[in-house]
């Protein structure tokens, strides 16, 4: 094959989930179809890596300073979903049924990898529930062993805020990505959600 081709496969192979073979069949299924296929999809990979930012509020991806579920006006601001990705926050907002804000951490706790708590958004989560009417945070990180340290890490340095401090219930936090839940797992996830410091809800 042609070195432009194995190019574009190599990079194609860079995608999450892509292995040799399927990157070699989208090459290959690209170079058949219309150009301007191939040109929509160029142009629209520059164009989001170049207008796509982090929200300044929650941090999750936005094209505006403050993202539309910060802005919206329609959302329960008294309550704070705490998750590791945009990914995990998008699919909460497919479900539908959670209508807080969120805060974006950036990842989980991982000293072995060299994510420590200075590299996650936690001192932007702290200056957040000082200054928003925030009354109850969910801790909506899946259930890794990393999660699970970053969970306790969170409820800890939380406790002097007088606030409520929740996570998902057990169904998903055993073990479970939030990317994969289905509605049902998310709902009682969020339904049965349990307190962990901070009073009743
Ligand atoms: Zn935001």
């Amino acid at each position: 094959m042609t070195d432009s081709v194995q190019r574009l496969a190599a990079a194609l192979q860079k995608l999450p989930s892509v292995g040799e073979k399927s990157a070699w069949r989208m090459a290959l299924h690209l170079l058949e179809q219309d150009e301007a296929i191939s040109y929509e999809l160029a142009h629209a990979l520059v164009a989001a890596k170049q207008k796509v930012r982090r929200c300044d509020r929650c941090f999750t991806w936005s094209e505006t300073a403050i993202c539309s579920v910060c802005s919206s006006e329609n959302r329960d601001t008294t309550t704070l979903c705490v998750v590791e990705k945009p990914r995990d926050m998008w699919v909460l907002e497919q479900s539908g049924r959670y209508r807080g804000v969120y805060h974006v951490l950036g990842g989980v706790l991982s000293p072995m990898n060299g994510i420590t708590a200075d590299s996650l958004t936690l001192e932007e989560l702290r200056n957040r529930i000082s200054s928003e009417p925030i009354a109850e945070v969910i801790i909506g990180l899946g259930g890794s062993n990393e999660a699970e340290t970053t969970a306790h890490y969170i409820s800890r340095i939380l406790q002097e805020f007088p606030i409520t401090v929740s996570r998902f219930a057990r169904g998903l936090s055993a073990g479970m990505d939030l990317e994969y839940a289905d509605r049902f797992t998310l709902d009682q996830a969020l339904n049965e959600r349990r307190v962990i410091t901070g009073g009743y809800r």
